[in-house]
């Protein structure tokens, strides 16, 4: 009954057509994993995003966004409330005089290069290979290759979790690693501002094509996964712990450690929301008592009992 009016309302405010019930979340994760959600809502502009947080927050309904999936584990038996995608459906990019582009936050990260280097803009090729949106790169602060986020960004366009569009500075989202304001306060993000530099295209593609090859040779890119599972511990690589505790090739159900780069675990046969879990507490465990180092999920784990 709760379940039908919720179902309206947002029906009400995004259109029938971009709500769906008992959404499999494995059609919306890179790890091609996780159970239903209960309510799925796809806005068509940052008022819609607004209004969905507004309706979710005075209703009390447990309000969750996503990108591209990239970077969750989402548990088997699925999530309770809403979750809200911010991805194709709130994706333009604007190329705007002296190299700011702007970015809804559903555009891809290698959709941002692509434009970038079409308008001669470098500054934003460390990203191409980050196989999720500006709004995920912007809540974590996404970097890889000496980039990050944060070096590029300017401003966001926010929605508050009371549902009040704002505008956040750079000085205000207070990023380090894999950290930002937004995150800690629930904040969703709905643009960004970006100030690149111009350049010649020939070396922006050179970049962008050495950064592709670069990750093909390393990464298991032909396997679903959430990329690299562990954040980086001080002093440490999480992939060389894990390989030198001999890890690689161990297998919790249908997950798997990769073969290829250590830091990944792999859905590499059907493997259940329950498998990556137990896989991930062993690599913990035994990379404890190999090393002393304690590993934390960069993965973030959605609706299991001792999570979110
Ligand atoms: C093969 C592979 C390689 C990867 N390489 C890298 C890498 O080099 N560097 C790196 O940093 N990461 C890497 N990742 C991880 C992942 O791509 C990044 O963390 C990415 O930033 C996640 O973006 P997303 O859109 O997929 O977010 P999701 O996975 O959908 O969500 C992740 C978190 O961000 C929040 N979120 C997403 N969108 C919004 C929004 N608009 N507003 C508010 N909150 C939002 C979600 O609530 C969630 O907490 C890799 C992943 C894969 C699969």
């Amino acid at each position: 009954m709760e379940a039908d009016e919720r179902y309206r309302a947002l029906a009400d405010l995004v259109g029938a057509e971009n709500v769906l019930r008992d959404e499999p979340m494995a059609r919306h994760t890179t790890f091609q994993i996780g159970g239903p959600a209960e309510l799925f809502v796809r806005p068509q502009s940052p008022e819609q995003v607004a209004d969905v947080v507004r309706y979710c927050h005075e209703q009390g309904v447990r309000l969750r966004a996503i990108g591209r999936g990239s970077d969750l584990l989402v548990a088997d038996r699925g999530l309770r409330g809403v979750v809200m995608q911010i991805a194709d459906n709130l994706a333009h990019i604007r190329i705007l005089p002296d190299a700011v582009v702007y970015a809804e936050a559903g555009a891809t990260n290698e959709e941002v290069s692509t434009a970038a280097l079409g308008a001669g803009l470098s500054g934003y090729e460390f990203a191409c290979g980050i196989p999720g949106t500006v709004g995920g790169a912007a809540i974590m602060n996404a970097g890889a290759y000496d980039g990050e986020f944060a070096q590029v960004a300017t401003s966001l366009r926010c929605v508050t979790p009371e549902g009040e569009l704002v505008d956040v500075s750079a000085a205000q989202a207070d990023w380090s690693y894999r950290h930002s304001m937004m995150d800690e306060r629930g904040y969703l993000v709905v643009a960004a501002t970006l100030q690149l530099a111009p350049d010649d295209p020939e070396e922006i593609r050179a970049r962008i094509d050495d950064l592709t090859r670069r990750r093909a040779e390393k990464q298991p890119l032909e396997m679903p996964s959430a990329g690299s599972t562990f954040k980086r511990p001080t002093g440490h690589f999480a992939g060389k712990l894990i390989q030198d505790a001999g890890l690689q090739g161990l297998r919790v159900g249908g997950a798997e450690v990769s073969r290829k780069h250590a830091g990944f675990l792999v859905n590499a046969d059907h493997a259940t929301a329950a498998d990556v879990r137990g896989l991930i507490r062993t690599v913990q465990e035994r990379v404890l008592a190999d090393s002393g180092v304690e590993l934390h999920p960069e993965v973030r784990m959605w609706g299991f009992d001792d999570g979110e």
